[in-house]
């Protein structure tokens, strides 16, 4: 797959990176080092930490729910590159692997800083913890599927045939931005919402790759808040940072 970003590293310094970087993808990865060894990239000495206590921290999110780790990890790379102090993304093993990776990847090119991986969770339902989800044997198959034409993530794959329609959410790719829930005109489409698991993220909190965790919470039922927090137990003992966002704020 190709990909192509335009990084505002600093103010100063825009990195384009266009390339192809597949795993085990190297005529891509040749690319990009190629193209980082022509333009260079910004030279950034402070700490994730320093910038988050002078105000310019820089993160980029990848999305609580979003979990194409392919995506994730060309992404992690290339904002890795561009200087930011830490990459937000969702609270899975395997998600979070693919970010170290792109990071790695990054160092292996140039001797960049490291930024801080975050994993985000939730202790209520939330807008960024759900999922589209519907059958596509319940859709009329002349449909014209406005639904995979919204969708800014390319997560809904559908064909059709002449007496149904096929495919459906791709959920690794479906972050929950909820765009193709009002366009059905057939209103197929449902929700799928969840909560992390607490002991799970617990586990991943105790990884040496994982510096911080994100958790969002309304603030209106400090009981699940209360259930989430001692469910982490000592696991945020290893953690550099635990933010919380109130999500009515
Ligand atoms: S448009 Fe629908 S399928 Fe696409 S990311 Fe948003 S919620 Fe998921
Ligand atoms: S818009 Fe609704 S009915 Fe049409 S393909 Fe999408 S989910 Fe199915």
């Amino acid at each position: 797959m190709a990909l192509s970003f335009y990084c505002y590293a600093s103010f100063k310094t825009r990195l384009q990176v266009t390339a192809q970087l597949n795993h085990g993808n190297n005529k891509g990865l040749e690319k990009v080092k190629n193209l980082v060894t022509k333009t260079g990239v910004p030279s950034i000495t402070t700490s994730p930490h320093e910038s988050l206590q002078r105000g310019n921290w820089v993160k980029l999110i990848c999305g609580a729910s979003f979990e194409d780790v392919v995506d994730i990890r060309n992404l992690s790379l290339v904002y890795t590159l561009a200087g930011v102090d830490c990459i937000d993304c969702a609270a899975d093993a395997s998600v979070v692997s693919a970010v170290n990776e792109g990071i790695e990847a990054a160092i292996g090119i140039v001797p960049v800083r490291r930024p801080w991986v975050m994993i985000s969770v939730n202790d209520d339902e939330d807008l960024h913890f759900r999922k589209a989800e519907f059958d596509p044997n319940d859709c009329p198959p002349d449909c014209s599927r406005p639904c995979e034409i919204v969708c800014p993530a390319n997560a809904i794959s559908l064909e059709n045939t002449s007496s149904l329609v096929k495919g459906g959410v791709v959920t690794e790719r479906c972050y929950g931005c909820g765009r193709c829930f009002p366009v059905c005109p057939y209103d197929r489409i449902r929700t799928n919402t969840y909560v992390r698991d607490a002991t799970a993220t617990a586990e991943l909190l105790k990884r040496d790759d994982v510096d911080a965790v994100e958790i969002h919470t309304s603030g209106r039922r400090t009981a699940m808040f209360e259930e989430l927090w001692n469910g982490l137990g000592d696991s945020v003992s290893y953690l550099r940072l635990v933010a919380v966002s109130n999500v009515d704020h």
